[in-house]
């Protein structure tokens, strides 16, 4: 067998190869040497994801500077069988843009495409390198005077590319989609180094298959995206933003129906929080308070936005909670009065992921179930918890709008967190197995990566894995495109 054979693990056979001096040459030849890293202390931000859960080895991070260069790299490592993983700000929760440990694969970051290429206000579209910071991509669009809502918490470092190969969601889903009813056309490189220029911006296409879509949530398993069309939206006019308490997660879907029949669509978020979470930021966020005298169970931040000053959301915002107040499904609630009030609620709602390390070891659920069974849920998944692990302190935050809940669970008080993140299995099987049995997803919007990717394997349908890979297949043959994750 030849030395170089590494592995034919996948879902088909597969023969990944070690790269040699002369392929790694090749490759420096096509990106030059300020796209070539293979320096120890330069590779090692590309080698770990934040929460150290995944941790690699690389050949080298490539970071090429067009769609040419992506392309001829591409030709080089199908030819020689080398394993790639794509790469956008890193950022992401599954382990998904990590490379493994054998030292033997090679990282491709889209860092150096950071041009955003053509804005067209009458199309109303955004053209941009696929490793465009989605934060810039949305001041891109506030300058010509329009939205890109896409929005995320990580949005300061994850990119365009990384957003539509996990298929983003975040905080504006319930009124503007995931990332992918935001794309109109994309630019990827296949595996074999081809390159699909599929750049239309066109909003009406039905001439076949919507080849786009393949790639959102491929997480880098089908191909790379270079580049992309996003849809803008005219940029809101009035904001309307409000804190409000409620007894139970009950109350906060009755109070989003209430807020979604008087503001008709102009609800663009609504965030469930719980005391636990508010209390986590207090204690842990400089400059952070309890927005509301009294505590409280659980909070939601509600948006709404319009495209017209004369809207009159102020009076739809205070209806939605006078209604509330009415039926006993708000106890009190804060109308943010200025914008710094408002960057307020929305700090303490953006904390929420990073103020759990600060409580020792937190085990993750990112999961969906319909908005109806969200209540039950989440009564249910604590009660089981806590049950078989007292003093396990959950932390339910997130899309409650969208049915999507960041079930997560910081260690007990005073536990040892190595021990408490030993239990990461455990937890996931019983939050999981509820989540099954409500027709939910175990993973809602992070994607499956390494973290998930046996599970996917073990609880979807043979059906759905026979056409999965029937398209992993017949668009990466060799299986060269970030083996091991997801299928
Ligand atoms: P990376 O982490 O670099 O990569 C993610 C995956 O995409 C990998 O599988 C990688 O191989 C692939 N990939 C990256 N770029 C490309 C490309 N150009 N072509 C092909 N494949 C590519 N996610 C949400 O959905 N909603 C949230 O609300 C949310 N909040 C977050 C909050 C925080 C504080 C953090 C740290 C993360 C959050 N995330 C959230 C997760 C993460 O930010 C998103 O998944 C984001 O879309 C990843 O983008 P990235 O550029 O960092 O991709
Ligand atoms: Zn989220």
């Amino acid at each position: 067998m030849d030395p170089g054979f590494r592995r034919d693990d996948i879902c088909f056979f597969v023969q990944i190869m070690k790269p040699t001096p002369e392929t790694l040459q090749r490759l420096k030849a096509i990106v030059g040497d300020k796209g070539f890293v293979v320096g120890e202390a330069d590779m090692a931000p590309h080698l770990v994801e934040r929460r150290e859960l995944y941790r690699g080895k690389a050949a080298a991070v490539l970071k090429p500077a067009s769609v040419e260069e992506v392309s001829a790299a591409m030709k080089v490592a199908h030819e020689a069988g080398l394993a790639v993983v794509p790469q956008g700000g890193n950022t992401g929760l599954v382990g998904g843009q990590v490379p493994d440990g054998s030292g033997e694969e090679i990282v491709l970051s889209l860092a150096r495409m950071n041009r955003v290429r053509a804005i067209d206000t009458e199309n109303n579209t955004l053209t941009v390198d696929a490793g465009v910071t989605l934060a810039a991509a949305q001041e891109a669009a506030r300058e010509a005077d329009r939205l890109f809502p896409l929005s995320l918490a990580s949005e300061g470092s994850c990119q365009i590319g990384g957003n539509l190969a996990t298929n983003a969601g975040g905080t504006q889903v319930l009124r503007y989609g995931n990332a992918r009813d935001l794309v109109l056309g994309l630019e990827v490189v296949l595996a074999n180094g081809d390159v699909w220029n599929g750049l239309t911006g066109l909003r009406k296409d039905n001439t076949g298959y919507d080849l786009r879509h393949l790639f959102m949530g491929s997480e880098g398993t089908l191909g790379i995206i270079t580049g992309a069309v996003l849809k803008l939206f005219p940029r809101p006019q009035s904001v309307e933003t409000a804190f409000a308490a409620v007894p139970d997660v009950e109350a906060a879907v009755k109070l989003l129906r209430i807020a979604d029949g008087l503001a008709g669509g102009q609800v663009s978020t609504f965030e469930l929080v719980p005391r636990i979470g508010v209390e986590f930021v207090v204690a842990h966020v400089e400059g952070a308070s309890d927005p509301l005298p009294d505590p409280s169970p659980w909070y939601v931040l509600i948006e709404m936005t319009a495209g017209t000053k004369a809207a009159g959301l102020p009076e739809t915002m205070e209806a939605a909670l006078a209604e509330g107040l009415e039926q006993g499904l708000v106890s009190d609630a804060a109308i943010a009065q200025s914008e710094a009030q408002r960057a307020d609620f929305w700090r303490l709602r953006e904390s929420l992921s990073d103020v759990q390390r600060e409580e020792g070891g937190s085990i993750k659920h990112d999961v969906s179930v319909p908005v109806s069974r969200m209540a039950d849920f989440i009564a249910t998944a604590t009660s089981a918890v806590s049950a078989r692990l007292p003093g396990v302190r959950p932390v339910p935050f997130g899309h409650i709008g969208d049915g999507n809940v960041h079930f997560n669970l910081s260690q007990p008080v005073g536990a040892d967190k190595a021990a408490f993140l030993a239990r990461w299995d455990e937890m996931n099987a019983i939050v999981h197995g509820i989540v099954r049995e409500m027709g939910g997803s175990i993973s809602a919007e992070h994607g499956v990566g390494q973290l998930k990717r046996d599970e996917i394997a073990a609880t979807k349908s043979p059906v759905e894995m026979a056409m999965m890979r029937a398209l992993k297949q017949a668009l990466d043959p060799k299986g060269v495109l970030n083996p091991g994750k997801v299928v």
